[in-house]
């Protein structure tokens, strides 16, 4: 039996860092710009308390893990030592537990923390940039409940659906850093540090289960330690460094005090939560009459479930599922881009369904009008008139064609009558080749059948 557990520290969505006024873009601006004495420690500084709004949605996210929530309790802010040039003050602040005893698809939450980024450290430079320290986390910590690298990665798309619905964190590359712990039965446990995505989760416990196996297969001892995850090479790797909790030398931090959580804000924040994906999922199944494998794919972005209502009050909401998680899905995954963020207008993608719908145009034009409003903001329609991309669904049009065709491919035409059914394809491929793609291809299958037939 494999045995995983996570933490996932992901970046809280916020205006300023945690502990100052210091805007917390850190991307994209010029090195130590966004910086003060408090987020680089400097001699005399103190922390301001906690921002408001990173606490606020950390509640967000612990309520929709069903996490409880520390209400009326001092919560103490530590003190995480550590020495490392991204630390000025040589310490991480980080909370004891805010929420506490959640559960998200049988898998146990343990509990949520909120703590400081600290800044990055560009190793072959020597460079510090402080405009990251200080940038609010929320540590999310899962009991050792998934025995897959598979589920893990499926909990993690789940987290992953359910923040982006809150609005709770950010959302950019680099804003999320897991740390898997996993063990094979009886065996020790590894600590795996710094991964810093979904995909590189999956990849580190693939190689994991394997590196120990390896081990326990040879009647070697898997030795307890934490190991790096090496993402260009997809492998772990064991560090020198031996750490556990005591060398941190926690201590609650003077300076600061302690969080108080009411019951009115977490009452207040409850009332804020939307519908999230897995009852939207289930509402759409039921509502729509959709396959749930498709719901499911449509709800892990909110904007394209809410795309798929209101299409599907138009259009049949089953050939509208299947085309945004096709066809559309495909495309964006492929630019590793969300709906949000991809400049797609709802319109075209109304427009250019409803065509192909109606039959209007063929799926292979749809794909490629598609293609094309990544890159110009313009009606499918107009384009697909201008161009004369409409399918050709004239039967004596098709039919000349696919004479012709039968008439340059005898040897496909004799292999197809001897019962070769891929000859069939062969020659409605040279049909749509001919037509540009736009032969309705029910039309051009019939034709052949019949024509080749004779
Ligand atoms: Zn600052």
């Amino acid at each position: 039996m494999v045995v995983i557990g996570l933490e996932i520290h992901v970046q809280l969505k916020t205006k300023s860092k945690l502990f100052c006024k210091c805007s917390a873009t850190y991307r994209d601006v010029e090195q130590n710009s966004n910086i003060c004495p408090i987020c680089t420690s400097q001699p005399g500084s103190k922390p301001m308390a906690i921002t408001r709004r990173a606490l606020e949605n950390l509640l967000k996210i612990g309520l929709a893990l069903n996490c409880k929530i520390k209400i009326d309790e001092r919560i103490y802010i530590q003190r995480k030592h550590y020495f490392y040039p991204d630390l000025p003050s040589n310490y991480q602040r980080t909370s004891l537990p805010i929420a506490y005893d959640g559960m998200v698809s049988n898998i146990r939450i343990r509990e949520l923390h909120i703590e400081e980024d600290p800044g990055r450290y560009e190793l072959r430079k020597g460079l510090v940039d402080y405009n990251r320290s200080g940038v609010p986390l929320v540590e999310i910590v899962t009991d050792p409940d998934l025995r897959s690298p598979e589920e893990a990665r499926m909990f993690l798309e789940e987290l992953q659906a359910i923040t982006g619905y809150l609005d709770a964190t950010r959302e950019e590359p680099g804003s999320m850093r897991i740390d898997a712990n996993i063990s094979l039965e009886g065996g020790n446990r590894v600590e795996v540090k710094n991964i810093n995505s979904y995909k590189g989760v999956y990849t580190a416990l693939k190689y994991e289960i394997i590196r120990q196996g390896n081990l326990v297969q040879k009647g070697l001892k898997v030795e307890q330690e934490t190991r790096h995850f090496d993402e260009a090479q997809g492998i772990t790797l064991g560090s020198r460094k031996k750490e556990s909790v005591a060398d941190y030398r926690y201590i609650p931090d003077p300076d600061l005090p302690p969080i108080l959580v009411t019951e009115s804000l977490v009452t207040g924040i409850r009332n804020t939560i939307p519908e999230l994906p897995r009852d939207k999922a289930r509402r759409l199944v039921k509502q729509f009459r959709i396959k749930e494998e498709d719901a499911w794919i449509l709800v892990s972005e909110k904007e394209v479930a809410d795309l798929f209502e209101e299409l599907a009050k138009e259009i049949d909401p089953q050939a509208c599922a299947s085309w945004l998680r096709g066809p559309l899905k495909k495309q964006l995954n492929y630019r590793n881009l969300l709906l949000k963020d991809s400049g797609l207008s709802k319109q075209h993608i109304k427009e250019l369904i409803q065509m192909y719908v109606k039959n209007e145009i063929t799926d292979k034009i749809a794909d490629e009008l598609l293609i094309s409003l990544f890159k110009e903001s313009k009606s499918p329609r107009k384009m697909a008139e201008e161009l004369g991309l409409k399918t050709i669904s004239n039967v004596n049009e098709i039919e000349e064609i696919v004479k012709k065709i039968i008439k340059e491919s005898p040897k496909a035409v004799e292999d197809y009558s001897n019962g070769e059914e891929k000859a069939l394809h062969f020659l409605s491929g040279k049909v749509m080749k001919e037509t540009k793609g736009r032969a309705s291809p029910e039309i051009v299958r019939d034709l052949l059948k019949k024509l080749v037939g004779k």
